[in-house]
């Protein structure tokens, strides 16, 4: 336990993804909006059973995620941002993990619960859209 922390990110507690967990910080990406980066996507990955993990940080707030620690994904999920029509600046997005097909609930900013269906992946809503996080490592992906 006497490791240097990195420069700039320091790493959320480790939580058991495998037998052997090495789980290094990879890239971000990061969330604009009008050519501004307003957000971005922690992305970490297990160099021994090579599953990701995500991050949410919103630029200016500190320690949103309600998920203490390194959050949990199921194999049968993949991570991903929901965009919504209806939200202005940083409630415009939310970190998410998809299934491949099924319906998902989130929660809106004023509380409200919502389903959205997922098709391969991907919101299908008239209001909502969605990308896969590991689809744009080390890019910014405008919303
Ligand atoms: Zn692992």
């Amino acid at each position: 336990m006497s490791e240097t922390p990195s420069e700039t990110t320091k790493p959320p507690e480790i939580y058991k993804c495998c037998d052997n967990p090495q789980i290094t910080y990879l890239a971000p990406v990061n969330i604009n909006i009008d050519e501004r980066t307003i957000g971005s996507v922690d992305v970490w990955r297990c160099a021994a059973c090579m599953k990701s993990f995500c991050e949410e940080k919103t630029l200016g707030i500190e320690s949103i995620t309600d998920i203490v620690g390194m959050p949990r994904i199921e194999n049968d999920e993949k991570w991903a941002v929901i965009i919504s029509k209806l939200q202005k600046g940083k409630d415009k997005w939310k970190l998410v993990k998809l299934k491949q097909n099924g319906m998902i609930k989130i929660e809106t900013v004023d509380e409200k619960v919502i389903e959205l269906k997922i098709q391969d992946y991907k919101i299908v809503d008239d209001y909502h859209s969605s990308f896969l996080v590991l689809d744009h490592i080390h890019h910014a992906v405008e919303i």
